[in-house]
């Protein structure tokens, strides 16, 4: 056992060693790389805690670092601590890391979900969103009405120029002195306000689609794919098209709305919402529909929004015909579809962050004598 062995609580290396075998997981399961070997000079900070964590008004108690105080506490927190009082919600980790200049604590947290909380959307319309690279999202019904479109902004684009200048100075400082961490604190600073512009640019429209509709069609990208291409590579990965997908899949579960994501080959841009004739080919620049069969002409993502929601129709037609029947059908891709685990409750996670100002461009981790400053949080909730 290496002699530093006793200086750290257990459970610090209980969670070490539980994320590297999460990541041997996804690398034998394929869905990752082998795991790199982690540096303390090169990887920002990250640790887990669970013997102690609490949380109370401006203050978070963690096993050895000790009270740190946070940010000012906003509805989400008090809403937490208020479950904890009252022993319907349990902390069962933290995990502490540090990014864009703040150090951050995200708790999970179990609670039940009562099920008579949940308000589905009232019955309006089925709805396809096409996640289109001109605006954020487009929302249209199957007849072709638009509900919404989402402009959005390209926050990586739009602050690129920016992001290069800030990273030039910081590779033009010399490695380790005053004035390269000063640079590398502004660079992470600029990155940190351009994550957290989308961040809420999503959910904002994440919530919008799950509390407003009943059910949401959303196409199955070969996001990767998309995002390997020189020229739409920027444009796809600006949008987060997975986070996309994450939030609306826990979103709909909390707000009672359904999710379906269209088969990967669903043609949903090529094909005619009006005729479903389908075109062979639809280039990428051509931004106007225009169908050779019924001389339908509309906007390239309005078309392919309502070709989403008319396959989102077809499910729900599906399973109510199946279920006359008394079959049960499985569709691939669909994640929210609600199975016999639907109806009992759910245990969720709470993350909730911490944000400790004081300690900007330290790259070691943190300790009980370090002092923390009143910030800003934010929160958000994972499913464990
Ligand atoms: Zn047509």
């Amino acid at each position: 056992m290496a002699p530093w062995y006793a200086q750290y609580p257990s459970e610090l290396y209980n969670f070490a060693f539980r994320d590297a075998v999460a990541a041997h997981r996804n690398f034998l399961a394929g869905r990752a790389r082998f795991p790199k070997f982690k540096s303390k000079h090169r990887t920002p900070p990250a640790f887990s805690v669970c013997y102690t964590v609490k949380l109370d008004p401006g203050e978070l108690t963690l096993s050895r670092v000790g009270t740190v105080r946070i940010s000012a506490p906003d509805s989400h927190q008090a809403d937490l601590r208020r479950k904890l009082r009252r022993g319907r919600s349990r902390i069962t980790s933290a995990r502490v890391y540090f990014r864009h200049n703040h150090w951050w604590a995200a708790l999970a947290v179990e609670y039940e979900v009562s099920s008579s909380k949940r308000r589905p959307p009232t019955n309006g319309p089925v709805v396809g969103v096409d996640a289109g690279l001109k605006s954020q999202a487009v929302v249209a019904g199957s007849d072709g009405v638009v509900h919404r479109i989402v402009a959005g902004e390209r926050h990586y684009r739009t602050n690129l120029a920016k992001t290069k200048r800030l990273s030039k100075t910081v590779s033009r400082r010399q490695r380790g002195s005053t004035s390269y961490h000063r640079a590398l604190r502004q660079l992470r600073a600029h990155q940190g306000a351009i994550a957290r512009r989308r961040a809420d640019d999503l959910h904002r429209l994440t919530k919008m689609l799950t509390s407003t509709y009943p059910l949401v069609c959303v196409e199955d990208l070969a996001v990767k794919a998309i995002a390997m291409s020189p020229r739409l590579g920027m444009a796809t990965m600006d949008q987060a098209l997975g986070e996309l997908r994450r939030q609306l899949g826990y979103k709909a579960e909390r707000f009672g709305s359904r999710v379906v994501v269209a088969d990967r080959f669903f043609p949903s841009s090529k094909a005619c919402a009006g005729c479903r004739a389908v075109k062979a080919k639809l280039p990428l620049d051509v931004r106007t529909y225009r169908c050779e069969h019924c001389a339908m002409v509309c906007d390239r993502d309005v078309n392919a929004a309502a070709n989403l929601a008319a396959y989102g129709e077809t499910v729900l037609v599906t399973e109510a015909l199946a279920s006359l029947m008394g079959h049960q059908i499985t569709w691939a891709g669909d994640p929210d579809r609600p199975g016999p685990s639907a109806t009992r409750p759910r245990v969720r996670g709470h993350k909730s962050h911490a944000r400790r100002e004081g300690s900007a461009g330290q790259s070691d981790c943190p300790t009980g004598e370090t002092a923390l400053a009143e910030a800003g949080s934010s929160q958000q909730l994972v499913r464990i």
